[in-house]
C-alpha cells in the first residue's frame, strides 16, 4: 500500500486509540509526519508499526509492547513527561510540545521511589 495512504490510516486509528487515555498527536505536524512515516517503514518491515524510538530486541512479549501506540505499557510514565517517548503523541492540554523533557526510564523509577 502506498505510504502515504498507509499513514492516514494509522492516524486515523490512533486517533481513536489514544483520545480516551487523555492523548492527542502533538501540534508538531513535522515530528508526526516524519514517525508516522517510520512507522509504516516498521510495519512493512517487521508486520506492526513498531515504535520508531526504541529498540526491537526479537522478543515477541517484549516487542508487543512496542506497537504503537505504547502508551497503555507506559503508562505512569508518559503521563509524568505529559508525553510518549517518541513525542508522536502529548496530553490534550499541551500546546508547547518543546516545553516538555523526555525523562529516562530509570529516573523516573528513581524518582518514583523517593516518594
Ligand atoms: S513511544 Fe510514542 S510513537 Fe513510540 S510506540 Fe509509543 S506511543 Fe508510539
Amino acid at each position: 500500500m502506498d505510504t502515504k495512504k498507509r499513514m492516514e490510516q494509522l492516524r486515523t486509528m490512533f486517533e481513536r486509540v489514544v483520545d480516551p487515555l487523555g492523548y492527542k498527536f502533538s501540534p508538531d505536524e513535522e515530528i508526526v509526519e516524519f514517525l508516522l512515516e517510520q512507522e509504516v517503514m516498521l510495519e512493512k518491515e517487521n508486520g506492526s508499526p513498531y515504535c520508531p524510538c526504541q529498540g526491537l530486541t526479537g522478543e515477541r512479549d517484549h516487542d508487543m509492547k512496542l506497537v504503537c501506540p505504547c502508551i497503555p505499557f507506559h503508562r505512569e510514565h508518559y503521563d509524568a513527561m505529559k508525553r510518549c517517548w517518541c513525542g508522536l503523541y502529548v496530553h490534550k492540554d499541551v500546546k508547547d510540545p518543546d516545553s516538555l523533557i523526555q525523562i529516562p526510564l530509570k529516573e523516573f523509577l528513581e524518582s518514583r521511589n523517593k516518594e
